[in-house]
């Protein structure tokens, strides 16, 4: 089964449903950081779930959000209350929004209960019960007891089986995806799956080990296949090119064997980088580099692979500029070290260059590549969601998504 027929595309949204009067469970993506000072210090995801919550309120709907913030393993522990977010929440929204200082009990359900049409309000941290992560049914009883329908949009978790991502679901309906969950489902589902060709994948990063899945699902679909940073070695590794002291995964040669192989029988364009940016010494701590220096295809003993140069950018550039669909997901190099970023912010710049294509960035890595580069506005969709994304483009079944009407 292709990812496009996949039943991830085909799910109720907020507009398959009537809303008015009904108190609405929704499960959304409030883990953002703070600063020293307590204060929210990133904003981005409490804005990305702003136009359902404020569809939701247009439609006069009883607003219950709820999140998990940070890992507090089960414990009510403040230090990663939602309070602070209900604060931020109310100015962006101009309006009140109920902080409840618990997520389940009587106290809650009196609470949402008096809520009016298009009211907000904001449960506690669900991950202070354990019961949250362990998927508990009773648990989940005891948040489905809040609401009268359900709405996911929290993507990024929505691949862990949860008791607000999928246990509820089970006693509540009807329970639909949010504009936040939708747009996801469009991009990296049918966007990636049925895509306007070329279709070019650029994968970068540290190890090939957490992308096998990934490359072979994505070598199904793409024209184009670059894969840059650490990973690339491994493969220039198995074609018995020298990589000298690169970041390297030698156990993972056969895979990268296999891939090749691959892209071979499908026709698959599989380019990797043809020059890197060498030195003799990373340090990471104080993000200092030895001497630099480019070279081509081998890297000589004892210098480490740290980015891939210019001609490959030059390659690279090329083929996303000739690309209808174009999916980034991994930095080209050390890009947190300056001397070493060029090779993702000039793939970066790239993409944004080309506003022919759909362009769809992942992982958490290139979106701060590309939001750095200043290129944020300029591509397509920005995914929410690290894990969830790769997963997704995997093929999985994301259980959070699978728990909704279709
Ligand atoms: P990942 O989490 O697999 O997406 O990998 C992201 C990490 O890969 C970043 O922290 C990069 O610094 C790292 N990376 C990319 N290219 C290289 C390289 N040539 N050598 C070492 N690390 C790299």
């Amino acid at each position: 089964m292709s990812l496009g027929d996949n039943i991830h595309c085909h799910m109720k949204t907020i507009e398959d449903i009537s809303l008015s009067g009904r108190r609405v469970f929704v499960r959304v993506d409030f883990n953002v950081p703070f600063d020293e000072k307590g204060q929210v210090s990133d904003t981005t995801r409490i804005v990305a779930a702003l136009p359902t919550i404020q569809y939701l309120i247009h439609q006069g709907a009883k607003v219950i959000l709820a999140s998990h913030l940070g890992r507090p393993d089960g414990e009510k522990n403040l230090k990663y209350s939602l309070a602070p977010v209900a604060k931020v929440l109310s100015e962006l929204l101009k309006q009140p929004v109920l902080f409840l200082p618990d997520c389940i009990g009587t106290d809650v359900q009196r609470a949402v209960q008096a809520l009016g049409n298009g009211e907000i309000s904001l449960l506690e941290n669900v991950r202070f019960y354990k019961e949250e992560t362990d998927n508990d049914e009773n648990f989940s009883k005891e948040l489905a007891k809040l609401a009268d329908a359900y709405v996911n949009d929290a993507f990024g978790t929505a691949h862990r089986a949860h008791a607000s991502t999928a246990g509820i679901t089970k006693f509540l309906s009807p329970k639909v995806a949010g504009f936040l969950m939708g747009r996801e489902l469009e991009f990296l589902g049918k966007k990636t799956a049925h895509p306007e060709r070329p279709f070019t994948v650029i994968l970068g990063g540290a190890k090939v080990s957490d992308k096998i899945s990934v490359i072979d699902a994505l070598l199904d679909r793409a024209d184009n296949m670059i894969i840059g940073g650490a990973m690339a070695y491994t493969f220039l590794f198995a074609q018995r090119h020298r990589t000298g002291n690169s970041l390297l995964e030698p156990d993972k040669v056969d895979i990268a064997l296999a891939a090749i192989q691959k892209a071979k029988q499908k026709n698959v364009n599989l380019l990797l980088p043809v020059d890197s940016v060498i030195t003799d010494l990373v340090d990471f701590e104080t993000r200092t580099l030895g001497t630099l220096q480019t070279v081509g295809l081998d890297i000589p003993e004892n210098m480490i692979g740290i980015d891939i140069g210019t001609k490959s950018v030059e390659l690279f550039s090329k083929i996303i500029q000739q690309s209808k669909t174009i999916l980034f997901n991994g930095p080209m190099g050390i890009f947190e070290i300056k001397d070493a970023a060029k090779g993702t912010f000039s793939i970066a710049d790239a993409i944004a260059k080309n506003r022919e294509a759909i362009s769809i960035i992942g992982g958490g890595d290139s979106i701060k590549a590309i939001n750095e580069s200043g290129h944020g506005k300029d591509v397509t969709f920005i995914s929410t969601g690290g894990g969830a994304s790769l997963e997704f483009l995997e093929g999985k079944i994301l259980p959070g998504v699978d728990a909704l009407d279709k």
